[in-house]
């Protein structure tokens, strides 16, 4: 019988020797340049890693800084509750494409993830370090097709032309933390200590959209009264209605302005 595939050879993207991978090989290094390449399909691209520069103390403190930010509902700090931290080396997508004159770097996650944020991660250039197989115990492994990351990646740049793929992992620690009965997770980036979370406790916008509705609802109020004076034709209530409304707009504004402040420190 006769076989109808041609067999592949794969070559090594940096010096083209041919590569020989065992059965379920991922990661390799070029027996001949050393370079390290992963083999996705019949593809070979570089695989770097990103070193991480946070131990586990100041991940957790970069934590606590997100955490203790405006960006997340007050005391976010001191009210959640840690339940789980792990960390690995997270699988990305680093797609180069030239879009007119200038060339764009892409990042699509090459593995699930639920925090699709890491995606807008922007690496320190120069600081990607070539893949070590001293990694692979912390190593997740890639499930996403390279031909799938390129098609998101075309879709944020159209037209754009692909020149460069390689495959990064990234070192993250990854939190889990119990905020009022919900569990939600938060990663942080140990190469530069970026947060990312795509679902967090925020802060609750109703107590501010009040305080703008009472506040546009007092002065709507002031400024009927002139306006009826108006309507009336008498003068004598309409500069009354100014008085009024000039006299209540002024005693009314500090006390408006307190409760935003109130607000804004409460929630
Ligand atoms: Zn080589």
């Amino acid at each position: 019988m006769e076989t109808a595939l041609p067999s592949t050879t794969l070559n090594c993207t940096q010096c083209g020797g041919e590569l020989h991978p065992d059965e379920g090989q991922l990661f390799l290094t070029c027996p001949y340049c050393a370079a390290a390449v992963y083999v996705d399909k019949s593809r070979v691209v570089f695989h770097w890693h990103l070193a991480p520069t946070l131990n586990p103390d100041q991940a957790r403190g970069a934590l606590f800084r997100w955490m203790s930010s405006n960006a997340t509902v007050k005391d976010l700090d001191k009210k959640a509750s840690i339940n789980d931290s792990s960390f690995s080396y997270f699988p990305m997508w680093h797609i180069k494409s030239r879009q007119g004159a200038k060339e764009v770097i892409t990042l699509e996650p090459a593995a699930a993830i639920t925090i699709t944020e890491l995606r807008t991660l922007s690496l320190p250039a120069g600081d990607l370090r070539k893949y070590d197989s001293a990694l692979d115990s912390q190593s997740v492994p890639p499930t996403v097709p390279l031909q799938t990351a390129l098609g998101w990646a075309n879709q944020q740049n159209p037209g754009g032309s692909i020149l460069e793929t390689a495959l990064v992992h990234i070192p993250v620690y990854t939190y889990k933390y119990v905020y009022n009965g919900q569990t939600y997770t938060a990663i942080v980036e140990a190469g530069t200590g970026k947060v990312f979370a795509n679902i967090f406790p925020a802060k609750a916008e109703a107590p501010y959209l009040l305080v703008g509705l009472l506040t546009a609802g007092v002065y709507l109020c002031l400024a009927a009264i002139p306006v009826f004076g108006a309507i009336s034709g008498d003068e004598t209530f309409m500069m009354t209605g100014v008085a009024i409304c000039s006299g209540v707009g002024l005693v009314a504004f500090p006390f408006l302005f307190a409760l935003a402040a109130w607000v804004a420190a409460k929630v």
